[in-house]
C-alpha cells in the first residue's frame, strides 16, 4: 500500500517517503492509496503498547514489525505512567478519553512520542545521511511535545519558536527548561502567526536551502500535514472504544459517537481513518471553540477564514486555517484537481465552497459544533461540581458541544491536556480570583479540587531557565541556517 497526494494521485510513494517528505511536492498532503481494513479478533485483551504495534503495519507496511514492535514499547511505556489511552466515565453515557497523561501533558505526546522514532528509521531505510532540522512555530502544546520528541535523537535537531506572551507561564517554562543537546527555543516578539509566518518564510526561503545543502542538512517540520503524526492517534481510538464495550458491558459492533476539540483537524482525522479501518464509529462530532471557522463550514458548506481571530482560554485551537481538512475533502469528493482548485481560493482568497454532494458526504461522518468562552466557563464549572471531573478550556469545549449531540449512543470525549497546564484560566471558570503566578493558581486549584497536579508540570518552578533570548521574527531566518 503506497501514498499519494490529495492535489496528484499519479505520483505514488511509500509510507517511509511519506513521513520524510512530510508535504508533497505540488503542495498537497499524503494519504493512503486504500484504507486497509483491520481483523478485529483479540485486539480488545492488548495493551495500549501492542495494540499501537498490532496497527501501524496497516498503515505502515514498508516498516520493519520488529522494529515498530520496539518503537510503540519504548514510546508509549513508562513515559505515559501506565495511563496511555485512559478512558474514565465522566456521567452516564459520556466518558472521557484521557490523553494528557504522557510526558508534556498534552494529547501531542502521543504523535511525539513516536513519529521521531518513525522519521530516524525512514531515514535509515532510504539511505539517508543528512541531518534534518526541525523548525516549529508553536502556541504551546506542539513546541513542547515536539522537543521531547526530538531531543537527543541521532541525525536531527530542532528549533522551536513561540511568540512572547503567548503561552501560559507554565507552557513557557515547559520549552524553556527543555534538555537536550540537540535543541534550540526561542521566544519571538510579537503573536503566533508572527511566529508561524517567520518559520514559513524560512521553509521557502531558496538561500536558506542552499546555504544548508552544502552543510548536508535539509529543513523538516513537526507540524500535523505529516502523516506520521497522524498514524499513531488512530490507535486510541480503538483502545478507547474496546474500553467503553468492557465498561459498559456491550457487545463489538456497538455504534459509539467520539466529540473531539478540533484545531488543525489533525486529531478528528485520525478518528476518520479509524472509522474507515472498521471501528464502529458513529459520528465524530468537530468542536471548536470561538474561532468557529469549521462549525460554519460543516453548516452551510463554505469555508471562511476571512473573520477576526479570536484569542481564547483553549489557545491550541485557535486556528483559522485547519490544514488537515484537505485530507477529508479528496475522501469525501475523488477529485484531486477539484481539491486542489479549492485550496488555491483559501490560499489565495481565503474562502471556497464544496458541492452539495461533497458536503452530504462530509456530513455522514462528521458533525460539528462550538462552544462560546461563556458556555466553557460554564462547563468546567459544572463538571467539577456535579461529576467530580476536572476539565481542561480544550476538553470543556468539547464537553459543551457534546452535550448538543449526545443520543442512547454512548459517547466518548477527547480529553487533550491536563487542566494544570492551564491552571489560572480553569480557576477563574470556577468562580475564584486567579493569582497572577500559575504555580499559585495550581496550588488553590489542587486544594479545590482534591487532585494533585503532575510532578512534571509542578517541578518547573525549580527548574532552571535554559534558554532567555527574545528574537525579533526576521530573525528566525539566520537561525535556521546556523
Ligand atoms: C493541538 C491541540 C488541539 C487541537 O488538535 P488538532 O489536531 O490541531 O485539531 C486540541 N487540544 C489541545 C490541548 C491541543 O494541544
Amino acid at each position: 500500500m503506497n501514498y499519494f497526494s490529495t492535489r496528484n494521485t499519479g505520483e505514488k510513494v511509500s509510507s517511509a517517503e511519506a513521513i520524510v517528505k512530510g508535504l508533497a511536492a505540488d503542495g498537497g498532503l499524503f494519504i493512503p492509496e486504500e484504507i486497509p481494513q483491520v481483523k478485529m479478533e483479540g485486539l480488545e485483551k492488548l495493551s495500549y503498547p501492542q495494540l499501537a504495534a498490532e496497527l501501524q503495519p496497516y498503515l505502515l507496511p514498508d516498516y520493519d514489525r520488529e522494529f515498530l514492535k520496539q518503537a510503540t514499547e519504548a514510546a508509549y511505556g513508562p513515559a505515559f505512567h501506565g495511563k496511555a489511552g485512559h478512558t474514565v466515565k465522566v456521567k452516564d453515557g459520556m466518558y472521557a478519553l484521557e490523553l494528557w497523561h504522557g510526558p508534556t501533558c498534552a494529547f501531542k505526546d502521543y504523535a511525539l512520542q513516536l513519529m521521531p522514532r518513525l522519521l530516524v528509521e525512514a531515514k535509515r531505510m532510504l539511505g539517508r545521511t543528512e541531518k534534518t532540522r526541525i523548525l516549529v512555530a508553536t502556541s504551546g502544546d506542539t513546541g513542547k511535545a515536539a522537543l521531547e520528541g526530538y531531543k537527543d535523537l541521532n541525525g536531527i535537531d530542532i528549533f522551536v519558536f513561540y511568540p512572547n506572551d503567548g503561552t501560559s507561564e507554565i507552557q513557557r517554562l515547559q520549552m524553556a527548561s527543555q534538555q537536550g543537546g540537540n535543541v534550540g527555543v526561542y521566544a519571538v516578539e510579537g503573536n503566533f502567526d508572527d511566529a508561524q509566518t517567520g518559520v514559513k518564510k524560512a521553509f521557502r526561503d531558496p538561500a536558506v536551502e542552499a546555504q544548508l545543502e552544502e552543510r548536508n542538512i535539509r529543513l523538516s517540520s513537526a507540524n500535523s500535514i505529516n502523516w506520521g503524526r497522524l498514524v499513531p492517534q488512530i490507535v486510541y481510538y480503538f483502545y478507547s472504544y474496546f474500553r467503553v464495550l468492557e465498561q459498559e458491558n456491550l457487545p463489538f459492533g456497538t455504534v459509539i459517537d467520539y466529540c473531539v476539540p478540533t484545531g488543525n483537524f489533525g486529531d478528528i482525522t485520525a478518528g476518520y481513518y479509524a472509522k474507515k479501518m472498521g471501528l464502529p464509529i458513529g459520528k465524530l462530532i468537530c468542536a471548536a471553540n470561538q474561532n468557529n471557522v469549521l462549525a460554519d463550514f460543516f453548516a452551510t458548506g463554505t469555508y471562511d477564514a476571512n473573520r477576526p481571530f479570536h484569542k481564547t482560554g483553549s489557545p491550541s485551537m485557535d486556528i483559522l486555517i485547519s490544514s488537515n481538512l484537505e485530507r477529508l475533502l479528496y475522501n469525501a469528493c475523488g477529485d484531486e484537481k477539484q481539491v486542489a482548485i479549492w485550496m488555491k481560493e483559501l490560499s489565495e482568497k481565503g474562502v471556497y465552497s464544496v458541492d452539495e454532494q461533497t458536503l452530504a458526504t462530509l456530513r455522514e461522518d462528521f458533525a460539528a459544533g462550538w462552544c462560546s468562552e461563556e458556555a466553557c466557563a460554564e462547563i468546567i464549572g459544572r463538571y467539577n461540581e456535579q461529576y467530580g471531573y476536572l476539565a481542561d478550556t480544550h476538553t470543556a469545549v468539547a464537553l459543551g458541544v457534546a452535550e448538543h449531540f449526545i443520543t442512547e449512543r454512548p459517547m466518548v470525549v477527547l480529553s487533550t491536556a491536563n487542566p494544570y497546564k492551564f491552571p489560572r484560566v480553569v480557576l477563574t471558570a470556577l468562580g475564584k480570583e486567579a493569582p497572577l503566578s500559575d504555580f499559585e493558581a495550581i496550588e488553590q486549584l489542587e486544594k479545590l479540587s482534591g487532585i494533585s497536579a503532575p510532578e512534571s508540570l509542578t517541578m518547573l518552578k525549580n527548574m532552571p531557565e535554559r534558554f532567555k533570548e527574545v528574537i525579533p521574527a526576521e530573525k528566525i531566518t539566520d537561525i535556521a541556517v546556523q
